[in-house]
């Protein structure tokens, strides 16, 4: 599939996703009571999401990063986790948000979680992606916070992808087949 920007639908505008940005920091903060958190932005398609979020977080909150990789061609996975670039501080009593673009087989959200459990003996692990990709799940996993619910469509913008490209849209588009 070729994907020109000019062919794209927009499925989320700038708007819409920075007004469920507001309401998804407004339910952490609550959630949180000014608790200590460590961020975790999977990069690089939470990258966007991520940076817009913690700005409206209003605890003590220290960012980290790190890479993932799925996708084998440009729109179909490869159905592996690859740990590409995973080096985190002490977790051990932390609150521990990990900040995804979109969960679609969850494969990755229950490689992130295990690893989690499996090196640390963290205070909480709470897992937020903007989009959730219901329809498509391979494993038993709920994110706690997602942004919008979206339908079996190969989503691009906003640090999605397409091929490497078109990450540095605003909004959230998709091309119809
Ligand atoms: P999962 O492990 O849940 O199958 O996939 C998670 C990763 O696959 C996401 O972090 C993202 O990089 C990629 N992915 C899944 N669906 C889409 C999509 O519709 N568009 C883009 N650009 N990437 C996707």
């Amino acid at each position: 599939m070729e994907v020109k920007v000019e062919d794209l639908k927009v499925l989320f505008s700038e708007e819409q996703i920075q007004k469920r940005i507001k309401e998804l920091a407004k339910e952490m903060n609550a959630f949180y009571k000014g608790e200590d958190v460590v961020a975790i932005c999977v990069l690089k398609g939470a990258v966007m999401f991520a940076v817009d979020l913690v700005k409206h977080l209003d605890m003590p909150l220290q960012m980290e990063f790190i890479r993932l990789s799925s996708y084998g061609s440009a729109m179909s996975t490869t159905g592996k986790v690859n740990a590409v670039d995973i080096k985190l501080p002490d977790l051990n009593d932390k609150n521990v948000l990990i900040i995804e673009d979109i969960v679609d087989t969850g494969l990755t959200a229950k490689f992130l979680i295990d690893f989690m459990h499996c090196n640390f003996n963290a205070k909480s692990i709470k897992f937020c992606s903007l989009l959730d990709k219901k329809i498509t799940r391979k494993v038993d996993i709920e994110p706690d916070y997602y942004g919008f619910e979206v339908d079996d469509k190969f989503v691009i913008g906003y640090g999605l992808d397409y091929d490497g490209y078109y990450r540095n849209l605003r909004y959230i588009g998709y091309k119809e087949m």
